[in-house]
């Protein structure tokens, strides 16, 4: 894997002329998150926000800049992005700009007191034992602590312009997920990384093939063949298309490593996530594997290449089967 280039942290950098990225510590994962300060006319568009509760020192930030910053833009509601945004409307005075459907699962999701249960109801389905579930519940809660979303957002969608940049929505990595595009620039969110790749996991009351939606989302900003692409992980993407085949050829290995877990035994997603991931992994990633498992066993059961059994209980996947057998 290519080496990371070094971040320093709460100072914003140019990257390029009239773009600023911002990057800010995360106490786990890829440790780091990319904002971006987008300069306009009499002001810069904040994209993205770090976590909330992690005291982001806004006030030394916007003491840094030129300008003030006169709009808050999330690219998807997952913490890290979303976490910080109370914080950041607060200490700038800007309206935040959210997705229509990102913000409306945004607040199902760290909105309720009884999400946590409700995906651990969902894991149990998809096989994760009791105990396990029991500590997903517990992650999930320690999860909500750190997002301070900003409520009543101005919402957004596929097509409108911020500030004179055009938002296109790239469905996978979160159903919501928005980029931004002006020029020959992209601000890319999740959607496209590297060196690491997106998680496309599949969740409870959410679009029914992510894997599919990411693989179209890939296709679309391979078509839009920015000059680079700005993610908020990672190294800048100098490469976008390329980029886009290399991570679409590597849900197509891992499609073909997900079908041969299957046999005609239904297995489920826990079960599978072992074969694609290991045994050992702590709650907190063995959560993000089986949701990976499963985006990439939806995929196949839509491509036809594997079979979902389910009851009342349980949620489980064969290969497909030959014969006219009858469940
Ligand atoms: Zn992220």
């Amino acid at each position: 894997m290519a080496k990371l280039t070094e971040h320093t942290f709460a100072v914003p950098e140019e990257v390029e002329p009239g773009i600023l990225r911002l990057t800010l510590p995360l106490p786990t994962g890829p440790r780091h998150v990319h904002c971006y300060l987008l300069e306009g006319d009499d002001g810069y568009l904040l994209v993205d926000t770090g976590l909330g509760l992690m005291e982001t020192p806004w006030e030394d930030i916007l003491a840094r800049l030129d300008r003030p910053v006169t709009r808050i833009f999330i690219t998807h509601m997952h913490p890290d992005h979303v976490g910080g945004a109370e914080a950041a409307a607060e200490a700038t005075n800007a309206p935040v700009v959210q997705g229509r459907l990102d913000y409306a699962q945004c607040e199902r999701v760290w909105g309720s007191d009884d999400w946590p249960e409700h995906i651990a109801d969902w894991f149990l389905r998809n096989g994760v034992p009791a105990d396990v579930a029991e500590e997903l519940i517990e992650s999930g809660h320690v999860f909500a602590d750190f997002v301070r979303f900003a409520w009543n957002p101005a919402l957004v969608e596929a097509g409108d312009d911020v500030d004179g940049w055009r938002v296109h929505a790239t469905p996978g990595h979160a159903d919501g997920h928005l980029v931004l595009q002006r020029g020959d620039v992209l601000i890319a969110g999740d959607t496209l990384l590297t060196p690491i790749t997106p998680a496309i996991g599949l969740y409870p009351q959410s679009r029914p093939d992510p894997l599919g939606d990411y693989l179209d989302s890939l296709q679309q900003v391979g078509a839009l063949a920015p000059r680079i692409s700005y993610g908020g992980h990672g190294d800048p993407v100098t490469s976008p298309a390329e980029r886009c085949r290399e991570i679409a050829e590597h849900h197509d290995e891992r499609l073909a490593r997900t079908e041969r877990a299957l046999g005609a035994e239904p297995r489920s997603g826990f079960e599978v996530s072992h074969d694609l991931f290991g045994r050992a992994l702590p709650p907190i990633q063995r959560r993000f594997a089986v949701a990976e498992a499963l985006s990439h066993l939806e995929r196949l059961v839509a491509l036809g290449r594997a079979e979902r059994r389910e009851d009342d209980r349980n949620v489980a996947y064969t290969a497909r089967s030959s014969g006219g057998r009858a469940f």
